[in-house]
C-alpha cells in the first residue's frame, strides 16, 4: 500500500516538475537533460567492460557459457542511481533508460569484444507487467546502446512466458526457482548463429539473466554476452 502510494506520488511529481533532475530533483540548467551533471559525476563506474574475469563474469562461471559480461555502475541504496532507476521504472521516465544506455554505449566502445556482437536483446517483461508499466525499461536501455554502438535490436525473438513474482524479497534459491522456465525463444531463425548482447537494468544474483540466456544458448550456434546498467552486490 505504502509502496503504491510512493509510486503514485512520484508519478505526480514528474508530471508537475519535468525540469527537475531524475536523480536529485534539483533544477536542470539549459545544457542538462533529465539528469544533472553533478548526479552523473557521482555515479560509481565499475569499468568491468575492460576487465576479463570481472565479478560479473564470475557470477555465471560454472552455470552458463558466456563470452563477456559487465555492469556499468555499482548500485547501493545511498547512491543517486537508485533514484534514477526509480524514475525509469516507476515514474514513467522512459528517456532515463535511453540516456543510461547511451552512456554505457560510449564506454563499451572501448571494450575489445563489442565489435563481435551481432544483435542486442533486452530481458522481456511479462504481458501483465507491460500492461501495468506501459513499457519495458530494459528496452529503453537497449535503444540507447543500439544508437551509439550501431548494433540492431531484436525485440521479438525472445518472450516471457511466465508471469513471475518480484525477485525483491526472495532469497537466492527462491530467485532461481522463480524465473526458471520464464523465457522462451519464439523466433529461432532470427538469432541462430548470432552473438547476442543481453541487456537488463540491474544485476543482483543474475538469476533472471541466466534463465533468459540459457534459452538463447539452446539455439544453434548462439553466443551470449551480458551488460546491465547496475550491479547490486548481494
Ligand atoms: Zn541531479
Amino acid at each position: 500500500m505504502i509502496k503504491n502510494l510512493r509510486k503514485i506520488s512520484n508519478q505526480i511529481f514528474s508530471l508537475f516538475y519535468p525540469n527537475l533532475c531524475a536523480g536529485c530533483h534539483n533544477d536542470l540548467v539549459s545544457y542538462e537533460k533529465i539528469i544533472c551533471l553533478s548526479c552523473w559525476e557521482t555515479l560509481p563506474k565499475t569499468n568491468f567492460h575492460t576487465r576479463e574475469k570481472n565479478p560479473i563474469e564470475q557470477k555465471f562461471w560454472g552455470k552458463i557459457n558466456i563470452q563477456h559480461a559487465t555492469s556499468f555502475y555499482y548500485f547501493n541504496k545511498e547512491c543517486r542511481l537508485q533514484e534514477i532507476l526509480h524514475a525509469l521504472k516507476y515514474r514513467k521516465q522512459y528517456e532515463v533508460g535511453i540516456l543510461l544506455g547511451q552512456k554505457m554505449g560510449v564506454d563499451l566502445t572501448y571494450a575489445t569484444w563489442i565489435n563481435d556482437i551481432d544483435v542486442i536483446i533486452s530481458i522481456p517483461l511479462s504481458k501483465e507487467k507491460m500492461r501495468f508499466r506501459g513499457y519495458n525499461q530494459s528496452e529503453s536501455i537497449a535503444q540507447g546502446l543500439s544508437a551509439v554502438l550501431n548494433i540492431p535490436i531484436n525485440a521479438d525473438a525472445v518472450s516471457r512466458i511466465k508471469n513471475t513474482e518480484s525477485q525483491t524479497n526472495k532469497n537466492i534459491s527462491e530467485r532461481f526457482e522463480n524465473v526458471k522456465d520464464a523465457f522462451a525463444v519464439v523466433d529461432k531463425e532470427k538469432i541462430k548463429n548470432k552473438h547476442v548482447l543481453l541487456i537488463d537494468d540491474v544485476l543482483t544474483t543474475g538469476a533472471t539473466l541466466e534463465a533468459c540466456a540459457r534459452e538463447i544458448l539452446s539455439i544453434e550456434n548462439c553466443k551470449i554476452s551480458i551488460a546491465t546498467i547496475a550491479y547490486a552486490m548481494d
